[in-house]
């Protein structure tokens, strides 16, 4: 049945690792402005959630924000007992950080090695997904994060976000101009929207399919 909310779990810097929640994670990448909140928040509405609302970490300039997917609110058998709680069954983690981070040297390293290390050596990584602009051309930086991911293994794809701000050639074009400046197989990137929709329930698919649900 469907999930009913997306909470924080927390944000984490440099060393530190997020506490396992058991069970699998999503990581999203992409530089600020993306998309990335939008594509969160539908990603969960689409699943039934109705209260989630992801926003920018206040304060934070980056990290590792994780966020736990929960299922339904179960419920004791008695008044008294109330809700037992519902239990996270994804993991979503936003790496604001990684790649893009337009920072001091100091705060940018911080930073990246916690992305890193959450990339490197996180168990419960199951896809690691990278938001490009669809109107945008990729740049250096788009091209070191996908070197970087394939470098750790992660399992990957790429999504075009806010298809819906171009018309049906444009957008032919700018998933060509994508797919030929990243190196891209046929059917990436996958083309979505969070205004109309478009691509959602595919990208669900293959978040379930790389989390084996
Ligand atoms: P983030 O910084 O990557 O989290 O980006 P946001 O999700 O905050 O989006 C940045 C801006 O782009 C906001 O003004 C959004 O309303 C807009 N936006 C995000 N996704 C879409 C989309 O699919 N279509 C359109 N037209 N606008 C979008």
């Amino acid at each position: 049945s469907a999930p009913s909310d997306l909470t924080m779990v927390g944000a984490y810097l440099e060393n530190r690792l997020p506490p396992s929640l058991g069970v699998p994670e999503v990581a999203f990448l992409g530089r600020s402005n993306v998309g990335k909140s939008s594509l969160l928040n539908k990603l969960v509405s689409k699943a039934g959630g109705d209260t989630a609302r992801v926003g920018k970490t206040p304060g934070a300039t980056a990290s590792v924000n994780l966020y736990a997917l929960l299922g339904p609110k179960r419920y004791g058998g008695n008044s008294n007992s109330g809700t037992l709680g519902a239990k996270p069954i994804l993991g979503f983690a936003d790496l604001p950080g990684f790649g893009y981070a337009r920072l001091s040297k100091d705060s940018k390293q911080s930073v990246e090695e916690a992305a890193e290390r959450y990339l490197g050596k996180r168990r419960e990584l199951a896809l690691g997904i990278l938001l490009v602009d669809s109107r945008r051309e990729p740049n250096a930086d788009d091209r070191a994060v996908l070197a970087a991911l394939y470098d750790m293994g992660v399992p990957l794809i790429v999504v075009a976000t806010k298809c819906d701000k171009l018309n049906a050639n444009e957008v032919e074009l700018a998933m060509g101009t994508i797919r030929d400046g990243l190196g891209l197989p046929d059917e990436q990137p996958l083309r979505i929207s969070a205004v109309t929709g478009e691509g959602i329930r595919d990208l669900w698919g293959i978040i379930l399919d790389a989390c084996e649900m």
